[in-house]
């Protein structure tokens, strides 16, 4: 049997977390081989509600968790974990302007990278879901400079899903004749769905669609795809943005040679500004991801990259003073 692995989810008590604690629990994120031990964190108003979520864990009686730590203390959280998905986030509330969201969570973002940075397991791999997720995870790699930036990434796995799914659609396959499709940039409405290199079958999915229903369909409808599902469902997606959280970090452990879209420190790569939280394609080996490099981008490509890439300089200096 395989020495367990500690793996820390934030926000506990969220949807999301619920959806993903007993998916973790059961095997599905590191293999029916890897037992688990599941740190989960929570505010103290949310306690009671996180309790019940443990009783639940318990009684499913999983063969591979062997234990779970509940807490509403970040030390406690944070030590010795191998992987940390930090989902908990406050939302945006009445009133509050986007800057005041940004600092907000950047104070708790600030005070988990620090941490991360002492007492976890110096490996640690780290995957920001709550929003603002690229700035969130900026701002937990630099609160944590013992760490390699290399460790923390952001969530734009549900885009990526989200966009192979409605490729798929349009085209009638199934998702898995399809490759190569790229989110690129923020976790918010200005990210950039390309699919200029994807393809379908090993064939060029431009030769299969035409522009228009790529500039006035399919890149709105990812882009929207999270209002989309609030305004119908009444509540945010949960089990989908859980199904990818897991993805993303199965494929960062376990290797892909498919391209998968992560939102992780830039290396200066297609001129997008250094250190920047940034949704590239990357393919992982050996537990290391690489961007994939020198893809032509035309000038489209460019301005929407760009304008990604704007809207998080603006959220860095939102918060650069949080860094001090
Ligand atoms: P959810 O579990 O639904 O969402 C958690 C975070 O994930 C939100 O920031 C949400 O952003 C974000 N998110 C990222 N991608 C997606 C996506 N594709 N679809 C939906 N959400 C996405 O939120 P809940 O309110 O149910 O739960 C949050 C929990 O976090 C609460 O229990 C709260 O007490 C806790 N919390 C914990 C903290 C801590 O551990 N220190 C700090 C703050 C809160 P968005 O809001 O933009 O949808």
């Amino acid at each position: 049997m395989k020495k367990p692995v500690r793996i820390v989810i934030t926000g506990g008590a969220g949807q999301i977390a619920y959806a993903l604690a007993f998916r973790i629990a059961a095997g599905e994120m590191l293999g029916t081989d890897q037992p688990v031990i599941l740190h989960l964190l929570e505010i103290p108003n949310a306690l009671d509600a996180l309790k019940g979520i443990v009783m639940e864990l318990e009684d499913c009686a999983y063969p591979l968790l062997q234990d779970i730590v509940m807490t509403e203390e970040v030390k406690v959280a944070f030590t010795d974990v191998d992987y940390a998905l930090l989902v908990g986030a406050r939302p945006r509330g009445p009133g509050m302007e986007r800057n005041d969201l940004l600092r907000v969570n950047g104070d708790i973002f600030t005070v988990q990278g620090k941490a991360l940075n002492e007492y976890a397991n110096p490996r640690v791999k780290v995957l920001v879901v709550g929003n603002p997720a690229n700035t969130n995870a900026y701002i937990a790699m630099q609160s944590a400079p013992n760490l390699s930036p290399q460790q923390f990434s952001a969530m734009t796995r549900l885009d990526h899903n989200r966009a192979v799914s409605q490729l798929a659609i349009k085209l009638g396959v199934p998702v898995t004749a399809i490759n190569q499709v790229i989110i690129w940039g923020n976790h918010s409405a200005t990210q950039y769905p390309d699919i200029n290199h994807a393809l379908v079958h090993n064939q060029s999915a431009l030769a299969l669609v035409d522009q228009n229903w790529i500039n006035h369909d399919f890149i709105p409808s990812v882009q929207q795809r999270g209002a989309a599902i609030i305004n119908i469902r009444g509540k945010s997606s949960a089990a989908s943005a859980a199904f990818a959280a897991m993805a993303h970090l199965r494929d960062w452990v376990s290797g892909t040679d498919a391209w998968v879209s992560m939102a992780v420190p830039s290396d200066g790569s297609y001129g997008i500004a250094e250190k920047l939280i940034y949704s590239f394609p990357v393919t992982i080996k050996d537990g290391e991801y690489h961007i994939v490099p020198a893809l032509e981008i035309n000038e489209l490509s460019h301005a929407r990259m760009q304008a990604s890439q704007q809207e998080l300089e603006q959220e860095r200096a939102a918060i650069t003073d949080l860094l001090c």
